[in-house]
């Protein structure tokens, strides 16, 4: 590699994850300033605080709309309409479950089915009021509460990507937490690891890509167990308990790093066989399945390159 192409790495904790953006040129001040504007947006979309624009929302519920600012209403919007998709797993309004399992935070635990039934009374996405003019956000009933920790991230990746980009630079990479999004390819691309599941730092595989996210959604990144039983943090919104069907994990490799945040929520809830045949309309974004069995499953792989590392995994590539 010559001199003008080393890589510099800078780090930071925040929105509880550990965040790195990568730059091929040394340039703090830009890297203070990409921080920046991640911790701004994170001030805007958390829910894991008292205050924030969402919380605001969150605290009006069932009493009054509240404005919000242009990027928090377009983003809501957004998850609002992934979540009236047809049978969607995705769902912004899935807060109130969300809150009461705590999954992978302190006293999580399974609730009575009786509390998980009322509180889906309380998950309509149709009960996200949206109103254009004021661009204010209403939650029809008491108790609601928006949770858009399944598309924030995304959302932030790519805003990350368009600062880099009008700020000159042609190469970069950020990886939020594992939410991956790049600007423009490096010689022979960049090279992103799919986590073995349940295992610290061992990999299936690598992808190979250029100007495209790879976002990964895994039953192993936040669960808890109990009576032997697995509870993972993806839930299933029809049911309030967490999806169970044959997945590990789901990666979504596309454009936009918000399209694979949403559609590895979507293809949780669909599973391999529906996921596979969902995404033949859509060829611009990719997926990459694990499943318990320990199978790779690749919907198709026209806009990246998959390497397996771990013979005891099986790839299926289900390009026709
Ligand atoms: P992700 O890491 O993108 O898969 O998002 C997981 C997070 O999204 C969870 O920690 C919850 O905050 C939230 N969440 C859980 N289940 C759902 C769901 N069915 N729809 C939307 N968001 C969800
Ligand atoms: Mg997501």
């Amino acid at each position: 590699m010559s001199s003008d192409h080393r890589v510099y790495s800078y780090s930071a904790v925040l929105m509880g994850s550990p965040i790195l953006l990568k730059l091929f040129s040394h340039d703090e001040a830009l890297a203070s300033r990409v921080f920046r504007l991640i911790k701004r947006y994170e001030d805007l979309l958390t829910v894991n605080r008292a205050h924030s624009q969402v919380m605001d929302i969150n605290h009006a519920a069932g009493q009054h709309p509240v404005s919000v600012s242009r990027p928090v209403f377009e983003l809501i919007r957004c998850a609002k309409a992934a979540s009236l998709f047809k049978e969607s797993a995705f769902n912004l309004a899935i807060g109130p479950l969300v809150k009461r399992w705590k999954i992978g935070f302190k006293g999580d635990s399974v609730p009575p089915a009786a509390e998980i039934a009322a509180l889906l009374s309380i998950t309509r996405p149709e009960d996200v009021v949206l109103d254009e003019t004021s661009g204010s956000v209403f939650l029809a009933k008491a108790g609601m509460e928006i949770d858009l920790g399944a598309i924030a991230k995304g959302y932030i990746a790519d805003r990350v990507r368009d600062y880099l980009r009008k700020e000159g630079t042609t190469l970069g990479l950020i990886n939020l937490g594992g939410n991956i999004q790049t600007l423009g390819s490096p010689e022979g691309g960049w090279h992103v690891g799919l986590k073995k599941p349940f295992a610290e730092n061992e990999l299936i595989g690598s992808m190979t890509v250029e100007n495209r996210s790879v976002v990964t959604s895994g039953t192993y990144e936040r669960y808890f167990e109990q009576n032997g039983k697995r509870y993972h943090h993806i839930l299933d919104p029809r049911t309030g308990y967490p999806l169970d069907n044959e997945l590990d994990s789901v990666t979504i490799l596309s454009k936009e790093s918000i399209d694979g945040d949403i559609w590895t929520t979507l293809l949780y809830g669909m599973g391999v066989e529906k996921g596979c045949a969902a995404l033949r309309a859509r060829p611009d974004i990719e997926a990459i399945f694990v499943t318990k069995t320990k199978e790779v499953v690749i919907s198709s792989m026209h806009h990246f390159r998959f390497t397996l590392l771990d013979d005891r995994y099986r790839v299926t590539d289900n390009t026709v």
